[in-house]
């Protein structure tokens, strides 16, 4: 079974269920905030480096 990276639809075999964290930088006016998706994806090795996220627990 191919399996494809959900983020960039590349197939690979390095796939990992990870969440996805929205990241938000600090400002002048707002202090920064992470907020975690709660519904896991699984990416590759390259969207791993590029992106925020957090490794999904073993299920
Ligand atoms: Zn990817």
């Amino acid at each position: 079974m191919e399996r494809v990276c959900e983020n960039c639809a590349r197939e690979d075999d390095d796939l990992v269920v990870v969440n996805r964290l929205y990241v938000v930088p600090e400002a002048w006016d707002t202090p920064g905030s992470t907020t975690r998706v709660d519904t896991t994806e699984l990416w590759c090795f390259s969207c791993r480096s590029m992106y925020p996220h957090e490794v999904a627990p073993e299920a």
